[in-house]
């Protein structure tokens, strides 16, 4: 007998009794994505651990929550300063012992590529906590050198990394920080950009730190791997560098080539990229410097990756190396290649970016809502009960039913295949008006209930049919979420990027639903159906029921890195809230910065809309409407300050 209909359930576990927050944190996998910084709490809420091991834990629904009642709402981006030192801290460390280890005599020294996350609070953050831990800051275009210049005027030593196409205005402005006392390297691109420099340079009378960004042979792997090879956008391939070196020289400024920089790609999955890479990067540094370039600083550009599905493998979600083991390589492979030749051993410098932010801030939006699969679902009493009413049952309707009552552990492909029969034969005689459209949708829900069964028997089954594989995905729910992908997770929808997520409440609870996720974008590619698995890509997330009245919210983390600025304003959802907060030791936080998120105004302006001109406009409405007895004074009052309050208001769900 057919007795429920629960698609979205999750196998039976075969866990004891009772669901612990603990169950939860190994149902999300916590442990292997959040590097320490992220657990679940007793109470069943996600805890963040700023300071890892040490230091205070705080509870972000609690923080989630406090800052509604501050007013400001999800979707919320929550950042997380302590994460951030952490991280930094641990690159130089990194690089400290393997520099002591492999008894390696040159220095170490990371930039920070500003285009990771441009915020104004976070780059400060960066530039200020860099102090202490000889931190740079790396540029890749005009506004960002302007920002940079402007920021580091208390501190100019610190080494300033030019890469990206560069005009004469672009360069200039290089020359004006290189009078100013700034440590900042022009890295060209490419010979005619050294010609510009050297033109430019020869008529301000500045001799300008020069770098050169070389096209590697060996081809990483992995989705950025065209960052280097033959065809790659940017650098000089072998004999582009010979040729800039015997510019140099003409000019008598070979000796302002003091560093060598290469991208091998970001998110290099396998440390043996880095390795082979590396090999190519020291020999060409070694020739220039036979050459008599004035070479001090190897730049491997960034690269270092994230583990976001935490399974600790070369998959393009993940990484087969750690901190450690990435500082060992790139300093024992420059090492080597410099003693078998024997020149002193460059300052090495890395630009990784989103090994330092990603997992900085946490994205917390709000459900709204959920489509349930189930919600239109009939039992074989119910529709045996409908048919005996009627006066004469179609022939699909009983075969229908018959699918539905047929379905047994033996027989799923062949049930599966005389509903679907039954649902398409359906279509056809409603199109030409044989089924009225009662008759139609009780075929359908019988067709949806079959499945439904069907998948219950499924979820015991240790090899799932190939044409029923499909099935569970297909009855997943649907949750609506507070949010736009192509706003704040944009490489989720253009590059089908992963990040984790789950709730970050109700832990103590079994997740009874299986979901994917929609935004509220009016677009249907706003939507995630691929999340964290140790196998593969899971296409569906474990949830909970929704509680009348209850808000419920989802944590997506580990997207503090390039989604901020990537986002675009796709139905004119702007930026979201975005707050930094400090942990004190007493587990207490504080606000150190709120960027409010866009209002419906500033969208409207940046695409040259006037919010004051819409406003009259509809003031005019009302009072036309008012004097033709549409609508009562107050009524018009009421509307007008609705829009205005609309204009004033946040561009998500209030
Ligand atoms: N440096 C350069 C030149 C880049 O193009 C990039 C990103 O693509 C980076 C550094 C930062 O890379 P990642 O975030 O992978 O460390």
């Amino acid at each position: 007998m057919i007795t429920e209909f629960e698609p979205g359930e999750l196998p039976d576990s075969g866990r004891p009794e009772g669901w612990s927050p603990a169950d939860s944190a190994e149902l999300y996998r916590v442990e292997d994505w959040s590097m320490g910084f992220f657990e679940v709490g007793p109470t069943g809420h996600v805890m963040v651990r700023p300071g890892r091991t040490s230091g205070a834990r705080i509870d972000l629904y609690e923080v989630v929550q406090g800052l509604a009642e501050r007013g400001i709402r999800s979707p919320v981006t929550i950042g997380f300063l302590e994460l951030l030192k952490v991280r930094m801290l641990e690159l130089v460390e990194a690089f400290s012992e393997a520099i002591a280890t492999n008894g390696y005599k040159g220095g170490y020294t990371g930039v920070y590529p500003i285009k990771v996350n441009q915020q104004r609070f976070l780059v400060e953050s960066v530039e200020t906590l860099g102090r202490a831990l000889g931190f740079g800051l790396e540029v890749g275009s005009k506004p960002e050198l302007l920002a940079v210049m402007g920021m580091t005027v208390d501190y100019p030593d610190r080494l300033i990394v030019c890469n990206g196409f560069k005009e004469e205005r672009y360069l200039r402005h290089v020359l004006l920080a290189t009078k100013l006392g700034r440590r900042i390297v022009a890295v060209v691109e490419s010979t005619d950009e050294l010609d510009l420099l050297i033109k430019v340079s020869l008529a301000a009378g500045v001799r300008p730190r020069i770098g050169i960004r070389l096209k590697l042979e060996s081809i990483g792997r992995g989705r950025w791997r065209h960052s280097t090879g033959d065809k790659a956008k940017f650098g000089l391939n072998v004999v582009e560098v010979l040729e800039v070196a015997r510019r140099l020289e003409a000019v008598r400024m070979l000796d302002c080539l003091e560093l060598l920089h290469c991208h091998m790609g970001s998110q290099i999955s396998d440390i043996g990229v880095v390795n082979a890479g590396l090999t190519e990067l020291t020999r060409v540094y070694a020739e220039l410097s036979r050459l008599g370039a004035g070479l001090r600083y190897l730049d491997v550009g960034g690269g270092l990756g994230v583990d976001y599905d935490g399974s600790k493998t070369n998959s393009e979600f993940s990484i087969n190396y750690d901190l450690l083991e990435y500082a060992n390589t790139v300093i024992y492979r420059v090492m080597s290649g410099c003693d078998e030749v024997g020149i002193p051993h460059p300052t090495i410098v890395t630009e990784a970016g989103r090994a330092l932010v990603s997992n900085h801030s946490v994205l917390v939006t709000n459900v709204l809502g959920v489509n349930r699969a189930d919600r239109w679902s009939i039992s074989l009493e119910e529709a045996r009960a409908t048919l005996a009413r009627m006066e004469e049952v179609p022939r699909v309707l009983d075969e229908v039913v018959d699918a539905l009552a047929s379905v047994s552990p033996d027989s799923l492909v062949e049930a599966y295949h005389d509903a679907e029969q039954a649902r398409e034969e359906a279509l056809t005689l409603f199109k030409v008006g044989l089924f009225d459209l009662e008759t139609r949708c009780l075929v359908d829900r019988l067709f949806w209930s079959t499945c439904l069964e069907i998948n219950r028997h499924l979820l015991e089954l240790e090899q799932v049919p190939e044409e029923l594989q499909e099935l569970d995905f297909k009855l997943s729910d649907t949750y609506f979420c507070n949010l736009s992908i192509f706003q704040s997770l944009p490489d989720s929808w253009a590059i089908d990027q992963v990040f984790p997520m789950m709730p970050i409440h109700r832990l103590d609870e079994e997740p009874d639903r299986r979901a994917t996720l929609v935004d509220i974008t009016c677009d249907s590619d706003g939507k995630i159906d691929r999340f964290v698995d140790l196998e593969d890509v899971a296409k569906t997330l474990p949830l909970h029921s929704l509680r009348e009245g209850e808000e419920y919210y989802i944590g997506i983390f580990l997207a503090g890195a390039y989604q901020w600025t990537l986002g675009d304003l796709h139905n004119l959802f702007g930026d979201t809230n975005l707050v930094y907060l400090t942990v004190g030791n007493d587990g207490r936080w504080q606000i150190d910065e709120v960027v409010e998120g866009d209002t419906v105004s500033e969208v409207l302006s940046y695409l040259q809309y006037d919010p004051r001109a819409l406003f009259q406009a509809i003031r005019r409405d009302c009072e036309r409407s008012m004097r033709a007895g549409q609508l009562k004074v107050a009524e018009g009052r009421a509307l007008l300050e609705d829009y205005e309050r609309g204009l004033t208001g946040y561009t998500y769900l209030e």
